[in-house]
């Protein structure tokens, strides 16, 4: 084993950010790619940073949050937060009592790790589903989460989406939808309704996901179910400052739905290209990843036993890619629970940095890397955790 707890992931991640800090300072901010998908951008204007420093810039940043949020999300009243967790952190301190339960659906698990801790800390028990035939609130059960899409960009079936909501409500139950990159993929790509218009209580989206805005949280619902939260959310210290508010509301204003449209293509020929070299990578809906049960295909051999698991050699091949090529994906810099896929989306604003054969030569590389360095332990270390 080479990455044993939660800690040790957070030694890596501080490994991969120490590299792409070196990188910036010594080659500026062009040489990195980051094909995350994550990159948050931050595209306020001179004449905002004018505003945040005066009383006016609050007030005023909070009515063009409400416009615009409401148009992106539908609802009535929207509230911002940190980050997509703090919000469904808030959510459920607000909605849930210690001793009652949250139940989840998503498409396909591994659902993302802020829903069962958020319930944890609360002291609420927490089950999970990824099939409809087996969801079923219970008396306990005081909200339902719909993840709109996964962390691996699986899309729910419009069908399931309507069932779920209906079931929940015909209990009584709240529904709160995690729309992190579903606001904007199943909106745009699959012609899904938003989650408000399908009668969701409450929905939140990651301002950083497939929108060039700041990491941050979205939330939208009906006035007394935000201000309920708003008020948690105060109380610990969720919620988001002016400045990113700034970012959330200029992202929201430049939003082109064409950009996500158009990723499309270059996908679909990056993955016929890659396909002749990695017999399992997959289409995402606006880019390319490979999991990590295929990266394992690719590296194992048949006469010995691996001395390292299947996400650990996700995790590495994830590095390799970030020091040798200077590629950015999720497994490198992503919080300890991270999804171990390595995802390039090419909806990502760097996309346009790299060639398609630019690609394909560092996912080679790296992947002949991996099968060299998986049976010695130190070298393996070093990529992992040294800067
Ligand atoms: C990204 C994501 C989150 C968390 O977003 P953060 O901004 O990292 O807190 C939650 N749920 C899903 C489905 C996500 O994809």
């Amino acid at each position: 084993m080479i990455i044993n707890s939660s800690l040790d992931e957070v030694k890596r991640r501080e490994s991969a950010l120490k590299y792409i800090a070196s990188q910036v300072k010594e080659k500026g901010r062009n040489s990195l790619h980051d094909l995350s998908g994550l990159a948050g951008g931050f595209p306020v204007s001179e004449s905002d940073l004018m505003l945040l420093e005066t009383y006016a810039g609050p007030a005023y940043f909070s009515e063009s949050l409400q416009k615009e949020g409401i148009v992106h999300l539908g609802g009535e009243k929207v509230l911002a937060f940190n980050r997509t967790s703090a919000a469904i952190l808030a959510t459920i301190l607000a909605l849930v009592k210690p001793g009652e339960e949250v139940i989840h659906y998503l498409p396909q698990l591994p659902s993302h790790p802020s829903i069962p801790r958020s319930a944890k800390l609360q002291g609420a028990s927490y089950r999970e589903y990824d099939s409809i035939k087996d969801f079923k609130p219970g008396e306990e059960t005081s909200l339902v989460v719909i993840t709109g899409s996964t962390m691996d960009h699986q899309i729910i079936p419009l069908d399931d989406f309507e069932k779920i909501i209906k079931i929940s409500h015909q209990q009584g139950v709240k529904v709160l939808v995690d729309d992190a990159s579903g606001a904007r993929l199943r909106t745009v790509l699959y012609n899904q309704p938003r989650a408000m218009d399908m009668g969701a209580d409450l929905v939140v989206t990651s301002t950083d996901k497939l929108m060039n805005g700041p990491r941050a949280g979205l939330m939208s619902g009906e006035t007394q179910l935000i201000d309920q939260i708003a008020d948690k959310a105060h109380q610990f210290g969720l919620e988001a400052q002016p400045p990113v508010i700034a970012g959330i509301i200029r992202a929201l204003e430049t939003f082109n739905p064409q950009i996500i449209i158009d990723s499309i293509e270059r996908k679909d020929k990056l993955h016929s290209k890659l396909k002749k070299l990695v017999k399992g990578v997959e289409k995402t809906p606006t880019g390319v990843m490979i999991s990590e049960d295929k990266i394992w295909e690719e590296v194992k051999t048949p006469e010995t036993n691996l001395p390292i698991s299947k996400r650990e050699v996700a995790t590495l091949m994830a590095m390799i890619l970030l020091k040798d090529h200077n590629i950015v994906t999720i497994p490198a810099v992503g919080m300890p629970g991270v999804t171990a896929t390595i995802r390039l989306d090419m909806a990502s604003a760097d996309s346009n940095t790299m060639e398609d054969s630019q690609i394909v030569n560092a996912i080679t590389d790296s992947l002949q890397k991996l099968r060299k360095i998986i049976f010695d332990e130190e070298k393996c270390l070093n990529i992992l955790y040294e800067s």
